[in-house]
């Protein structure tokens, strides 16, 4: 009996504790294509808490034992005898108490995001900068950073000044010069939004070289306790974001006008190839037994790095130049897909019909795979996607297109619509979303490329043949005795259902729209006029209410009989 109990604390009250999970460790997924190491540390790290913390216990039991017909105090004094019970005892559980309280994975941040506090501060307006270096020197199988930063510095006060930067909370600064001259700092502790802050004073010169060393184990935010593991440091993957890579100039400012220079070298093993989020360049140095000096070029005052056993695909499409890059375990299938013809076919379709992507860059845009699932994000020039979207289950979805070039393409479009283009997030059971857009617009690039025929086969016919089975589905015609089934399946029926309608019936509906409005080119401005209207920055969704407006058409006109 005590041990179920303690089985469903796992589950219940400690669900949202990822040290206290014992039944069911806070592990969100295990990446296929790059690196664990800092999953499988966290969890190394529950297991340990869980055996310090279990074997004192279990001493003090042993401590307990009836002894000689005592009482449990008498028996305990008796035991207690035995020297180095007692000692292990508290041993074991001092040190399952460190465990708990001193853990390096997570920060220790304001519950309560408050962005407005976070950046409620004045700025030093007698200091400036005008370029920064990093030296980095990952140990990549211990997952731990140090660097070096070299900012250079103009104070034109002629006085002393307190400047502050802020960094991951989990690193710190080992040492601080200005001008070859130690520098006192200060560590504020602050932890808010997976930064703290340091204070420095530096001196009255005009010019300063400021030198900082400084590193540790990265923390992740606190609020993402339970999806550990995107920061990563190891032989097979290198996530590092703004102050995870370099302190960032927190109360002070660039001095020039465009933006500052932030250079980086890193050395790396052969099989990790660094690229930069965003326009940044990264120039290979010099190559010697197995590593490679990389130096990275990028501007402002942080930079965001990914490192991988990446390979890229460079496209001119839509006067663009394209660089997609994926992880080397995909070469074949994506050889297969012929993914260069496939993205420039994706660019140019999309572009030309709905409108650029509003993160294209001025000269090209970088689309990376990343070691994460679920959605991607996108700025300037740059975008990234889960490496779900290129798994080898996923690339044989025939609701997602015929063969794994086509559900490429699918992947890809949801740039447009899903990512550039959010679409109101719905419920499971509404199957307005992102998915009906980009299944229509990967059919409409495939009747382009190979016909009426051959779209009519691979897209229309599915659709119509799984919204036709699902129409007769007793379950759809009866749901009140969906209610009657015991929750699993009832969860597995729904599941089926709301891919069914998202993925055909709603293609379908947009379709029927499509005819309803004159044509493919109406439709296709109605696409282009919603993809590059404004949104409203409080709600920046499409519904499918303005999908509906826009076509000057009701729900009951797109009802499929
Ligand atoms: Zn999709």
């Amino acid at each position: 009996m005590p041990s179920t109990g303690f089985f469903l604390l796992s589950l219940t009250a400690w669900s949202e504790n990822w040290l206290l999970r014992w039944v069911n460790p806070a592990l969100a997924y295990l990446s296929d294509d790059f690196g664990n190491l800092r999953r499988l540390m966290s969890l190394g790290w529950n297991r340990l808490f869980w055996l310090l913390a279990l074997g004192g216990l279990w001493c003090l039991c042993l401590l307990c034992t009836r002894r000689y017909g005592k009482g449990a105090f008498g028996s305990l004094v008796r035991n207690a005898r035995k020297f180095y019970l007692p000692v292990l005892s508290v041993v074991l559980a001092t040190a399952s108490f460190l465990t708990y309280t001193k853990q390096p994975f997570i920060d220790h941040s304001e519950k309560e995001i408050d962005y407005d506090a976070h950046y409620d501060f004045d700025y030093n307006e007698h200091v400036t900068y005008s370029a920064i270096t990093v030296d980095a020197q990952p140990s990549l199988s211990r997952g731990l950073f140090r660097g070096t930063a070299n900012f250079t510095l103009h104070n034109d006060s002629g006085q002393p000044q307190t400047i502050s930067f802020w960094i991951n909370p989990g690193y710190t600064f080992r040492s601080v010069t200005a001008n070859g001259r130690a520098v006192p700092f200060r560590d504020l502790n602050d932890d808010s939004i997976n930064q703290k802050t340091i204070e420095l004073d530096i001196p009255a010169d005009e010019n300063i070289e400021l030198i900082v060393e400084y590193g540790g184990f990265p923390k992740e935010w606190n609020i993402m306790s339970l999806y550990q593991g995107e920061t990563e440091i190891s032989d097979d993957y290198i996530y590092l974001a703004h102050q995870d890579f370099s302190p960032m100039p927190r109360d002070f400012a660039e001095g020039t006008r465009e933006q500052a220079p932030l250079t980086a070298r890193i050395t790396l093993p052969d099989g990790l190839r660094p690229v930069l989020f965003g326009t940044g360049e990264v120039e290979a140095k010099k190559t010697e037994n197995g590593s490679t000096q990389w130096v990275l070029h990028d501007a402002g005052w942080s930079l965001i790095l990914y490192a991988g056993d990446y390979i890229s695909e460079q496209i001119d499409a839509a006067g663009l130049n394209v660089e997609f890059f994926y992880s080397a375990r995909h070469q074949r299938v994506m050889e297969e897909c012929r993914v260069n013809d496939m993205l420039k076919q994706v660019f140019e379709y999309c572009t030309d019909h709905h409108g650029p992507l509003s993160f294209y860059g001025d000269e090209g845009m970088r689309l990376i795979e990343i070691g994460a699932v679920g959605g991607g994000y996108a700025a300037g020039g740059a975008s990234v996607m889960g490496e779900d979207s290129f798994s080898e289950a996923g690339l044989k979805d025939p609701l997602k297109g015929a063969g794994g070039s086509e559900v490429m393409a699918h992947e890809i479009i949801h740039q447009w619509w899903g990512l550039d283009n959010m679409v109101e997030p719905v419920s499971e059971a509404d199957p307005w979303s992102a998915e009906g857009l980009t299944v229509y617009t990967t059919y409409r690039l495939m009747k382009e490329l190979h016909g009426a025929d051959y779209a009519q086969k691979y897209y229309v016919d599915v659709w119509q043949s799984r919204v036709a089975d699902y129409y007769q589905d007793f379950y759809v015609r009866n749901p009140e005795f969906l209610s009657a089934l015991p929750e699993q399946y009832r969860a597995d029926i729904a599941n089926s259902q709301s891919t069914v309608r998202r993925y055909c019936e709603m293609p379908l509906k947009i379709l029927k729209a499509e005819k309803l409005v004159g044509g493919e080119e109406a439709m296709d401005q109605i696409l282009s006029g919603l993809f590059t209207g404004e949104t409203n920055p409080s709600y920046p969704y499409l519904t499918w209410q303005d999908f509906l407006d826009a076509c000057n058409l009701s729900e009951e006109d797109l009802n499929l009989g």
